[in-house]
């Protein structure tokens, strides 16, 4: 049984607890970098995510983070985690103390927006249709969600919403603008928990 950590620095951790539990993975909390170095997957929630990347740079977890998702750690990142997992965003506030722009972990090659569908509609569903996920759409709920503007050539689309892409993967990294851990549908974490089979071979 593979041990998939959730980075809870904040977001909505609990929900990604259960759904990942149900799609048959042991879980655990990630906090400090001991955490980190013992799990084989690990997803970042969604919340906020300047947030939690304060606080990773705080917790000193945001070089572990990007050393582990170098060695090819798989990784899943739900809404404010997807944002973590683009080389590139836009639409940050700067970082009220420094001044500094926000960091990402990275290691998708893809442009993201911030808040993209938020100011036509902070919230609402859609049903998708995402790629490797077999018996019917994903019901997918978007809080205030991002959307993909543009991807690298090792980034493959996994789903789109009215002509924006909403999911990507590239080799072991897995992101999404929506929150399937709020909806009783583990399909999608069943597909990361796979990955993070296959990854340990
Ligand atoms: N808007 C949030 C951000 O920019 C993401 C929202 C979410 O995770 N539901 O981090």
């Amino acid at each position: 049984t593979p041990t998939v950590g959730v980075l809870a620095l904040q977001g909505d951790v609990r929900e990604h607890f259960a759904a990942l539990a149900a799609a048959g993975a042991r879980t655990c909390a990630v906090r400090r970098a001991e955490e980190l170095a013992g799990v084989d997957g690990l997803v970042v929630p969604g919340g906020e995510s300047t947030t939690i990347s304060k606080l990773a740079v705080l917790f000193g977890l945001m070089e572990p983070l990007r050393e582990r998702v170098r060695a090819g750690m798989p990784v899943y990142g739900s809404c404010a985690g997807m944002i973590l997992l683009a080389d590139k965003i836009l639409g940050t506030a700067p970082v009220t103390s420094g001044g500094q722009e926000q960091e990402t972990i990275g290691g998708i090659d893809m442009l993201v927006r911030r808040n993209a569908f938020g100011r036509q509609n902070e919230s609402f569903e859609a049903p998708l249709d995402v790629k490797g996920v077999e018996g019917g759409p994903v019901e997918g709920v978007f809080i205030r969600a991002p959307w993909v503007e543009s991807t690298g050539e090792r980034a493959e689309v996994l789903a789109v919403h009215d002509g924006h892409t909403v999911a990507v993967r590239q080799d072991a990294l897995l992101a999404t603008s929506f929150h399937p851990e709020l909806t009783g549908d583990h399909r999608v974490h069943a597909m990361f928990v796979e990955m993070v089979r296959s990854a340990r071979g």
